[in-house]
């Protein structure tokens, strides 16, 4: 008899988005003249940079000739975007990331989820509370924690408070735990873990032998000299940490795929007879048996991000994000909202106004008042109670129009 894997059966049902559609939808069947700005999405919407386009043009002709096509690649993906991407984003700042430590995926959402298989079952996991919820889910999936509770949380997990009070920066619990999900710029509440808020953390990593789970998809939207573009800016992290990044909210590639891991040569953990094992070497057994490269164009065309002209051409894209963010920053506090985030990433984090009960109640006021689409920040994680996440992936007329509209 084929059984199930009963864990997937502990998972709510993605209500989130789902609900989202419908009540979106229903108010649209009712006021079809209505033009709904929807400010909920976590999608880019501008087009790929010319640089990526030209390279993936000349690619995809490569595999027209005999000469030049490309069949199977290597599983960690060509040297030529692994050897870019430690020199741009590591060497050039000062920072010893090897390309042979580096592993090119089909974006990061893979990346984070699929990395607990090189844990061991019974790892104690501490995740933030609210969060991109992929960390959560895929150990809940491999059964590394108990029931869902009535509070809204997994049991047997170590959730990391992110509120207004602590500035939503996750500090280190009291107890040991040996996995730590850590996400900055964070989704979904556009907040960032300074210096001494990541010195902290390695500080405890190397105390509790735990490794850190570094997930900077937005490092490329940092504005502030005190926010860490990489884990591996503080001395230590190399010991500590895997990085994840993602070509998707960088240059636009959430359609087209690409994202990468750094596991650092040194990066170990025990066996149950105490022998000390890297964890490089598990993922490469992980990532050759499982996975068969990124396609070949893909490659050429995130590679293209790394020259003087791609490097504008990405900086021009996420500037307009981020003058979007700005512009709603600036009229939901003009307005007399209370927002967080949107300096250093894409997402604003809207406070519940005082005489809205809840953020889904906050949600239909801004549909059936305002004609805008947020996403309750209580689908993140209970913390998320009391915030809407909106985001500045959309144009900048649409977003100019939202604004207005919620100051009107
Ligand atoms: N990590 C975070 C925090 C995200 O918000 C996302 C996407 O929204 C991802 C990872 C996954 O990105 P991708 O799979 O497109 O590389």
């Amino acid at each position: 008899m084929a059984k199930v894997n009963e864990n997937y059966l502990k998972l709510p049902g993605s209500y989130l988005f789902s609900e989202v559609g419908k009540r979106a939808a229903k108010f649209q069947a009712e006021n079809p003249d209505a033009k709904i700005i929807r400010l909920g999405i976590g999608d880019v919407t501008r087009p790929l940079p010319q640089v990526c386009i030209d390279a993936m043009k000349r690619a995809a002709d490569e595999m027209g000739h005999v000469e030049t096509f490309r069949g199977y690649g290597p599983e960690q993906g060509y040297s030529f975007l692994r050897e870019k991407i430690a020199d741009f984003n590591y060497k050039r700042r000062g920072l010893e990331v090897d390309a042979d430590e580096i592993f090119i995926s089909d974006g990061s959402k893979c990346d984070c989820g699929n990395i607990q298989e090189i844990f061991s079952l019974d790892s104690k996991i501490a995740i933030a509370d609210p969060v991109y919820p992929v960390y959560l889910d895929t150990n809940v999936m491999a059964g590394r924690t108990g029931d869902l509770q009535g509070d809204g949380h997994f049991a047997g997990v170590t959730y990391l408070p992110c509120t207004a009070e602590n500035n939503f920066s996750p500090t280190p619990p009291a107890t040991k735990v040996d996995m730590v999900y850590l996400c900055s710029p964070n989704n979904p509440t556009g907040t960032t873990l300074n210096r001494a808020a990541l010195t902290d953390w390695v500080a405890y990593a190397k105390d509790c032998d735990a490794v850190i789970l570094f997930d900077a998809a937005y490092a490329a939207y940092i504005t502030e000299d005190d926010v860490p573009r990489s884990i591996y800016e503080i001395d230590g992290a190399r010991d500590v940490a895997i990085e994840f990044r993602s070509f998707s909210k960088t240059a636009g590639f959430t359609g087209t795929r690409c994202g990468y891991i750094v596991i650092p040569d040194g990066l170990t953990g025990t066996t149950s007879t105490g022998e000390r094992v890297p964890f490089k070497k598990l993922w490469a057994r992980r990532h050759t048996t499982k996975f068969n490269g990124t396609s070949y164009i893909t490659q050429r065309g995130a590679e293209a991000i790394y020259s003087d002209e791609g490097q504008a051409q990405v900086k021009t894209l996420i500037s307009y994000y981020l003058e979007n963010a700005r512009i709603i920053r600036e009229s939901l506090s003009a307005a007399g909202l209370t927002t967080y985030g949107g300096v250093n990433a894409p997402y604003i984090w809207l406070k519940t106004p005082a005489d809205i009960p809840n953020s889904w109640d906050f949600f239909d006021v801004l549909l059936r008042k305002h004609h805008i689409i947020g996403t309750p920040g209580a689908g993140f994680g209970p913390c998320g109670e009391g915030y809407l996440r909106l985001t500045s992936f959309n144009s900048r007329e649409n977003t100019i129009e939202a604004c207005n509209r919620l100051r009107g």
